[in-house]
């Protein structure tokens, strides 16, 4: 029943094999390895590039119920400020802790079919466990800096290349002296 729609791909770097597991308590192996980042790994501002290298340090373990697979997921993310729109980057380390019901084990059968994560052909699919470690600690707003202080709302360039006094006086100054006129004209013509 669980096969159902998962041909999955040994050769995936994001597909662990757990055969080389021993099936017994305390059993552990370690797999340190690097993956191409799926694509869309990330939110609209920020993510991982498609095919940018994930590192993966994980360690697998042998539970009653199926294999723990735990560790580390690095990534390097790019994207841009949400302020002034000039682009940053940054390594993230997300955390995985997951396990792996195997198939006719007590937690496959009674845990709903999209809320436990299951074994197929002993092969354990990494992404969406990858996934929530990267992506759920991106800022949806992402900052250059903290107290970045964005764009100047009058011409649109990032305050941080302007001089410290720039301001658009000038132009309200026209502006209002347009106004000036033109209310003139208005009471004279009635
Ligand atoms: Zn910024
Ligand atoms: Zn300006």
């Amino acid at each position: 029943m669980s096969e159902k729609n998962h041909p999955l791909d040994p050769a995936n770097p994001l597909v662990l094999s757990t055969r080389e597991l021993p099936r017994g308590a305390g059993e552990m192996r370690e797999v340190v390895r690097e993956a191409p980042a799926p694509a869309d790994l990330g939110l609209p501002l920020i993510g991982a590039p498609e095919g940018a290298p994930l590192a993966l340090d994980l360690r697998m373990e042998s539970a009653s119920e199926g294999v723990f697979v735990s560790g580390t997921v690095t990534a390097r993310v790019e994207g841009e400020c949400g302020r002034c729109l000039r682009p940053i980057g940054e390594t993230v380390v997300g955390h995985i802790g997951e396990l792996f019901a195997y198939p006719g084990s007590t937690t496959e059968e009674t845990t709903d079919e999209d809320e436990v994560s299951r074994l197929h052909d002993d092969l354990a699919d990494l992404e969406p466990a990858v996934r929530d470690a990267i992506v759920l600690d991106l800022p949806s707003t992402p900052l250059c800096r903290p107290d970045c202080p964005g764009l100047c709302p009058e011409c649109g360039q990032p305050f941080d290349d302007l001089p410290a006094d720039h301001a658009h006086e000038q132009v309200d100054a026209r502006w209002s002296k347009l106004a000036e006129l033109r209310d003139q004209g208005e009471s004279e013509g009635s």
